[in-house]
């Protein structure tokens, strides 16, 4: 990958939070032959702001979509981003990696910006399998059904295998998760890699105990691709950041608050380009 942007801020914004069980999350949890217990769960969108202008990685859920799973959002990005003197006209692109509900929800607030996902997970999401419950369940019909509004008015971008989005951003294709699912591996200010998981990685215990995760598509894809992120984290000043795991608020270092703030309706910023501990 090409140099680091000196401006380049790789940011996380925590946006909703829940206590689940670890039965729930890994996969077959009952073969590890452990007593099961709660598991807390962020939800994160990420931000890359550097002089070249503003890209999203995902979006979160939307509020109803997320009350009607009982999930509490505290933010969206629309809200969120002026806490961080981020205009959100000024979003030129949103990484999508992957169609779940909860990582394309507020896509519809930015309706100038251009979309980048990979030709595999379109093509998934918009085909009939995608309508079987263990698929359908994770998804939104009308956040689909936009992405491909936004296809027909030329605003998405579809790639397989790898993309390089913008120097020193580059995308890759692991799936696993789901279908077509991706990776960002950014470069940073220091020289570093930030290697944004999201859901190829949700904790990072998948990776740190090759425990996989519940919900999948593929289950060889997705051992492969923690093997792809295990390689990465080899390499010198590349650090993993994982899509749900509270330890990214303890691992990286925190940026302050955006959007709400106050008591439980905290939105918490934490900055991946300033690791804490590793
Ligand atoms: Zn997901």
């Amino acid at each position: 990958m090409s140099a680091a942007d000196p401006a380049r801020e790789v940011l996380a914004v925590k946006y909703g939070h829940r206590v689940t069980t670890r039965a729930e999350m890994y996969l077959n949890f009952h073969i590890y032959g452990e007593p099961d217990a709660d598991l807390d769960i962020d939800y994160y969108f990420w931000v890359i702001r550097d002089s070249g202008g503003v890209i999203l990685v995902d979006t979160g859920f939307a509020p109803e979509s997320g009350a009607r799973r009982r999930r509490q959002s505290r933010t969206t990005p629309a809200e969120a981003l002026p806490g961080l003197g981020i205009d959100p006209d000024d979003v030129t692109a949103i990484v999508i990696t992957h169609g779940h509900w909860d990582h394309i929800g507020n896509v519809r607030q930015f309706p100038r910006a251009q979309l980048v996902l990979t030709e595999a997970e379109y093509a998934f999401w918009t085909s009939p399998l995608a309508e079987r419950e263990h698929f359908a369940a994770h998804r939104e019909p009308d956040e689909i059904a936009l992405l491909a509004r936004a296809r027909m008015e030329d605003r998405v971008t579809l790639f397989t295998g790898r993309c390089g989005l913008a120097p020193g951003i580059e995308l890759t294709e692991v799936g696993g998760h789901t279908p077509g699912q991706l990776i960002a591996s950014v470069t940073t200010r220091d020289g570093g890699t930030v290697v944004l998981a999201s859901d190829a990685l949700h904790f990072y215990e998948e990776v740190e105990r090759d425990r996989p995760f519940a919900i999948l598509a593929d289950l060889p894809a997705m051992y492969r691709a923690y093997d792809t992120l295990a390689q990465l984290a080899t390499q010198p000043g590349t650090r993993l950041v994982a899509g749900h795991d509270p330890l990214v608020r303890t691992r990286f270092t925190g940026y302050g608050t955006a959007g709400r703030t106050g008591a439980a309706s905290e939105v918490e910023v934490t900055d991946l380009t300033s690791p804490r501990t590793w």
